[in-house]
């Protein structure tokens, strides 16, 4: 049994803080004063790149697991785009073997491409969710429209309950600007502005299916899913867009991610729909690459799933967003997409946390292997005592 007195811990009924003596079930024998410290759900991670397998340089299950809890991060799902793609029934069969490594929970999304329709009915006994790559006009992951569209009604026909979740930006604008100057023309709002609005358009013809839009972006995006949102679509946005814009002072070479950090406007608009739960949910989009790969190959990403609940942390001690609203952006409402109901504080998972200061975050901080962050000398409320998964202590510091 453990014993944690006397703290300040999380309701998630009345949604709201009581101090209290909890008692979780539990193999191990463990009291912990709490005085001074508050217990908070644990994360759940909807878009993170753990890169394994064919990436390990850059993270495996076990790195990525253990930058995770760190951040209070119990359960994430990983993305395909790993070597091999995951696509299939026995992609998704080696990836589980792989993530079995992993102190958190692995949970396994299929790519739809223009070569997999034709398994969906088997994809989805053993996969989690499902990501659809817009962007890609070529390679293994590309997918068209026609094949997105054969895919809804495949989903819809099996009554599939797995999110269908999008990385919305049109690869035909995208392609019209590949020339331009910058990584920011290329990639111009207009290009999510219009994913979003035909994702929308699937969402009202396949009413059954959950859509989800993650790491949205531009204000541009967001005034199209205000005349065309429905029920069935969710989205996220992550740290990074709240955080940065183009002209924030960290190193050029951090800052590419694919969809940019746009302009000041854009951060400040994504940043009040989300703390007005417009944009319901926060990801990481946790896609680390070593550093020489960000300065020599220009390559797009950043890790983040450490950095994602002491992100929402800080917006709640600074007064940007409520507890509550943190709580459903990271933990409530990434649990009813992808269908979890074990991970609330009642069924033994807690983070345990010091947040009456913040630290200032460093490379000693940083877990992810490639010893990288975009928050690097900033400060977050990011002080994690305890990390408590399933009654096992995960983390303790
Ligand atoms: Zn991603």
């Amino acid at each position: 049994m453990i014993k944690i007195e006397n703290i300040e811990s999380w309701n998630n009924l009345t949604k709201d803080f009581y101090v209290q003596d909890l008692e979780i079930e539990s193999k191990e024998d463990l009291k912990i004063d709490g005085t001074g410290l508050i217990g908070l759900p644990v994360g759940i991670d909807i878009h993170v790149h753990f890169r394994q397998p064919g990436y390990e340089h850059k993270e495996d299950f076990v790195s990525g697991s253990i930058a995770a809890l760190n951040g209070g991060v119990v359960k994430v799902l990983d993305m395909p785009n790993t070597d091999p793609i995951t696509d299939s029934v026995k992609n998704i069969i080696i990836k589980k073997e792989l993530a079995k490594k992993s102190q958190i929970d692995i949970l396994v999304a299929s790519a739809i491409t223009n070569s997999n329709i034709d398994q969906l009915r088997e994809i989805d006994e053993v996969c989690d969710a499902y990501k659809v790559f817009m962007s890609e006009s070529f390679g293994n992951l590309s997918i068209n429209k026609e094949n997105i569209e054969k895919a809804l009604s495949i989903l819809e026909d099996i009554e599939s309950d797995k999110p269908v979740i999008f990385h919305a930006e049109d690869p035909d604008i995208l392609n019209e600007n590949k020339n331009k100057k910058n990584h920011l023309k290329q990639r111009p709002p207009e290009a999510e502005g219009e994913a979003v609005r035909q994702i929308s358009i699937w969402s009202s013809i396949y009413p059954r299916l959950k859509f989800h839009v993650t790491h949205l972006s531009s204000y541009l995006a967001l005034r199209v899913l205000r005349v065309t949102k429905r029920n069935n679509l969710t989205v996220d946005t992550c740290p990074r867009y709240i955080f940065f814009d183009e002209k924030s002072e960290i190193e050029e070479w951090k800052k590419k991610v694919n969809p940019p950090l746009r302009s000041e406007g854009d951060r400040i608009e994504i940043k009040d729909a989300f703390s007005t739960g417009e944009i319901e949910m926060i990801s990481s989009d946790h896609s680390p690459h070593t550093v020489e790969e960000k300065k020599e190959k220009k390559l797009s990403g950043m890790p983040g799933v450490q950095e994602l609940l002491p992100s929402v942390f800080s917006l709640v001690k600074r007064g940007e967003i409520t507890w509550d609203r943190g709580i459903e952006a990271y933990h409530s409402f990434p649990s009813k997409l992808l269908n979890i109901n074990n991970a609330s504080i009642e069924d033994g998972n807690i983070i345990i946390a010091d947040l009456k200061e913040a630290i200032f975050i460093d490379k000693d901080w940083v877990k992810s292997k490639v010893k990288w962050s975009a928050f690097e000398n900033l400060p977050l409320y990011a002080n994690i005592k305890y990390v408590i998964k399933d009654g096992k202590i995960m983390l303790k510091r």
